[in-house]
C-alpha cells in the first residue's frame, strides 16, 4: 500500500469516527473531539470544514464559559440526509421517512393487498412518489429507499428459494427493479423490524425479535448485529409448539405459525382482527377461549426463546399492538412457565409497532452512510 492511500484512508476514518462520535455522544466543541479520538485540533478543524461543505455539520449555540471565548460546539446535522423505508404486507403498504437522528419524520399506511405483479409494484411506486412530494424531500440528500417484505432475503435483494414462502409467492426483484428503473434494496421484514430496535430505540447489544404478523417471523441481534447463519435463521413460525397440532402452511404440524400469526387467528375466530378484539373485549366467550389458546402457545414460545437466548424477547409485528393491551396476562403465564424463578419482564413490545420493519429498512440506509 503506498503512503497516499493511507494517508487518505486515515483521513476518511476520521471523518468516520468523527461522524460517528457525535452521533452516539451528541454535539461536542472541537477540543472535546480532540481530546476523545486523540486527533490534532487543526485535524479536527480541517476535517470539521471538510463535513461542513457536505452539510452534515455545523455549529451549535455556544455554550456557557466563565471567561474568555465562549466554545461553540460541533453538532451532527441530522436532516441532512434522509432514508424511505416501505413496509410490505399481506394487505397494507407503509411507508416511513427517517432522518440520521434517527428520528421518524413522517408516516403513512395504505391499503393495498399484495401480489407480485408489475401493477402492484407501480402502484407501490406511485405510492412512494406521492410520499416524496408530500413530504417536499429533496431527492438530493435522500440516501436511498429500502423495502422490507416478508420473504426469506439473504442480503440485499437476493432472494433465498423458499420452499413455501408465505406471504410473497411469486415475489421476484427483478420486477421491482424493473418499475423502480434501478436497483433497490430489499430486506427481509422481521429482520428490519429487529434492526429499528437495536439502532432506532438505542437498544441494548442483544436481544431476540419475535414478529407477529400474517406469518411469523424474527431475528436474532448479537453484539449489535444481526445474526445472519447459512442462508434463513430465526424462523419462528415453525418451532413446534403442539405435537401433532394444527396444520401448517410449511406440511408440518403444530407450528408456531399455525397458532400465532394473524392469519390463524382470523382463521380461528372467523372474523378480522379489528372485530375479534371488539368482541373479545365485550366478552364474547369463544373469543375468550380463543384468545387464551393465542396466550398460551405464545408464552410457551416465548419461555423457550428465553431458554435458548437468555436476551430480552421483543415482540414487534402487526400483532404487537393487541398483545400490549393484553401483556399482563402473558407474562402471568411466560412466569409460570419459568423454571428459574418468576420473572417474565424479559418479554415486552417493540418501541415502533406497525411501521417497525419499514423504519428498520430506511435506517440501513442511515447506517451505510454512517459507516
Ligand atoms: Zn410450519
Amino acid at each position: 500500500m503506498n503512503r497516499a492511500s493511507t494517508n487518505k484512508e486515515v483521513r476518511i476514518n476520521n471523518q468516520k469516527n468523527i461522524v460517528n462520535t457525535l452521533f452516539r455522544y451528541g454535539p461536542m466543541t472541537k477540543q472535546e473531539l480532540s481530546t476523545r479520538l486523540n486527533l490534532s485540533l487543526p485535524t479536527i478543524s480541517v476535517i470539521y470544514k471538510n463535513l461542513a461543505a457536505k452539510g452534515l455539520v455545523a455549529h451549535g449555540e455556544k455554550l456557557e464559559s466563565t471567561g474568555g471565548r465562549r466554545p461553540s460546539p460541533i453538532m451532527l446535522v441530522f436532516d441532512a440526509r434522509l432514508s424511505i423505508g416501505v413496509g410490505i404486507s399481506t394487505n397494507h403498504v407503509r411507508l416511513v421517512l427517517v432522518n440520521l437522528g434517527p428520528t421518524i419524520l413522517s408516516t403513512q399506511k395504505h391499503p393495498l393487498p399484495y401480489s407480485g405483479t408489475v401493477e402492484y409494484w407501480q402502484k407501490v411506486k406511485q405510492l412512494v412518489r406521492n410520499f416524496i412530494e408530500e413530504n417536499k424531500v429533496d431527492e438530493s440528500i435522500l440516501l436511498g429507499v429500502g423495502f422490507s417484505v416478508q420473504a426469506p432475503i439473504k442480503s440485499g435483494s437476493v432472494i433465498l428459494p423458499s420452499a413455501k414462502p408465505i406471504d410473497m409467492t411469486g415475489f421476484e426483484p427483478e420486477i421491482l427493479e424493473q418499475v423502480f428503473e434501478g436497483p433497490i434494496a430489499v430486506y427481509n421484514d422481521a429482520k428490519m423490524a429487529c434492526l429499528a430496535q437495536v439502532w432506532g430505540a438505542g437498544e441494548e447489544d442483544d436481544l431476540v425479535y419475535l414478529m407477529l404478523s400474517s406469518g411469523i417471523g424474527g431475528a436474532i441481534i448479537t453484539d449489535h448485529r444481526l445474526l445472519r447463519g447459512a442462508s434463513k435463521n430465526a424462523e419462528f413460525g415453525h418451532m413446534i409448539v403442539r405435537e401433532n397440532g394444527r396444520l401448517c402452511h410449511c406440511g408440518q404440524r403444530g407450528c408456531l405459525g399455525a397458532y400465532c400469526s394473524t392469519r390463524a387467528l382470523q382463521d380461528q375466530a372467523g372474523v378480522n382482527m379489528e372485530d375479534f378484539f371488539k368482541e373479545l373485549k365485550a366478552g364474547n366467550p369463544s373469543f375468550h377461549s380463543i384468545w387464551d389458546e393465542y396466550l398460551d402457545v405464545l408464552a410457551l414460545a416465548v419461555r423457550n426463546l428465553y431458554m435458548i437466548f437468555d436476551t430480552d424477547i421483543v415482540i414487534g409485528g402487526e400483532m404487537s399492538e393487541h398483545i400490549a393491551k393484553y401483556l399482563d396476562r402473558l407474562r402471568q403465564r411466560v412466569a409460570r412457565l419459568n423454571p428459574f424463578g418468576n420473572q417474565s419482564d424479559f418479554v415486552r413490545i417493540g418501541s415502533f409497532g406497525e411501521y417497525d420493519s419499514a423504519f428498520g429498512a430506511a435506517l440501513l440506509h442511515n447506517d451505510k452512510f454512517l459507516s
